[in-house]
């Protein structure tokens, strides 16, 4: 045991360690002793019909983000974990290896990497062993899995170890994580697929409905992003929007308010809400006491959502703050997890597992 501990520390200086985010929004990466070193879109490019990711080098991450609705014919920009489950294997693989590669690429390091994946809490044993698989095909020497509620807790900051209480509410693109932890474990934990990505789409049922104004993805985000609330805070605010006329057929252009956006988003915010307040039913009545004192936890690029701390607050009667800096929580975990290798290697699923 401690022969193999001494083993890889020698073989540490040879290699990089890795903690990666595999979102269904955005992927970080950060690098043991660097933080973060590489924060992009979960997007890739492929030929339209097939999985074949493009081959001209830019294929993956911010240069297929751009690509995402406006393709030409022969291309089209995919989001692999869109819906918080691993859609397409080999596209999800394409996309890891691609990063992967991109951060030890520019370490040149002689061996493979050790990583730390933190995955969403809903995957299936599957998807589990694909992402493992994709990690040591893309050159990982070592891949180890954390729960992303937990990584998410440590990186904000959440006493998650210690025997008392603490809730984190990870609010991402394509599903919100919910889980009540305590001692290092998750105590109770749910994974709804309502959470940004519907909040855009919300966005543009509106426009269609109440306007007849096609609007695009990108553009739906753009405007909860500018002006979206889920309760009213601070000014009330209006934005240009355009878009194409779903009678007329052609460009048009009009203006919203916060209001009514408020409005719009209502429904899949409450479908967010209830998913707090069902985890908390279920959680043991003294787990449920210690959060009257630790209150709520939110993090991912959700949280940023303004006035979605008030409503929680509201609905459940606790005290809820949003993390610093939520859409790096996760990753800020998984560098943490990468700090205490040694020490918790035991407590994650990894490749060893198998043999
Ligand atoms: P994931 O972990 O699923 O990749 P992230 O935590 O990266 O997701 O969050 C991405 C989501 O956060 C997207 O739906 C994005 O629109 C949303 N988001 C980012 N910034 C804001 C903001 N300021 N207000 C509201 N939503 C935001
Ligand atoms: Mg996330």
């Amino acid at each position: 045991m401690s022969l193999s501990v001494a083993f890889d520390k020698l073989l540490g200086w040879f290699s990089v360690d890795m903690g990666i985010d595999l979102g269904t929004c955005n992927t970080l990466v950060c690098v043991r002793g660097e933080g973060i070193v590489l924060n992009e879109p979960s997007v890739v490019a492929v030929k339209r019909g097939t999985n074949r990711v493009l081959q001209n080098g830019n294929a993956v991450g911010w240069m297929a983000k751009e690509m995402l609705g406006k393709t030409p014919g022969s291309i089209t920009a995919i989001r692999p974990l869109k819906d918080g489950v691993i859609s397409d294997f080999e596209i999800t693989e394409a996309m890891l290896s691609y990063f992967i590669r991109k951060v030890n690429g520019k370490a040149r390091y002689i061996l493979g990497p050790r990583v730390v994946i933190a995955i969403p809490s809903g995957i299936t044993a599957v998807e589990k062993q694909a992402v493992l698989n994709s990690a040591i095909r893309a050159g990982a020497r070592r891949v180890y899995l954390v729960e992303e509620p937990m990584a998410a807790g440590i990186g904000a900051g959440l006493p998650i170890v210690e025997p008392t209480a603490s809730m984190i509410v990870d609010i991402g693109g394509g599903t919100t994580e919910v889980a009540i932890m305590s001692l290092a474990d998750i105590a109770v934990c749910e994974s709804v697929r309502v959470a940004g990505d519907d909040l855009d789409e919300a966005i543009i049922n509106h426009m269609k409905k109440t306007y007849n104004l096609m609007i695009g993805e990108q553009s739906a985000e753009r405007i909860k992003i500018e002006i979206g609330s889920a309760a009213p805070v601070g000014e009330e605010v209006t934005m240009e929007v355009r878009g194409r006329d779903m009678i007329a057929g052609l460009p048009r252009k009009t203006v919203v308010t916060s209001e009514e956006i408020r409005e719009a988003l209502q429904e899949p915010i409450s479908a967010i809400i209830e998913a707090v307040t069902r985890t908390l039913e279920r959680a043991e009545p003294e787990l449920a006491a210690d959060l009257v004192e630790n209150g709520i936890c939110l993090a991912g690029g959700g949280a940023l959502l303004r006035g979605l701390d008030v409503v929680i607050a509201n609905a459940t009667g606790l005290d809820v703050r949003v993390a610093d800096d939520p859409l790096t929580c996760v990753a800020k975990g998984t560098s943490i997890y990468l700090e205490n290798l040694e020490e918790w290697k035991g407590t994650m699923e990894s490749n060893l597992d198998e043999g």
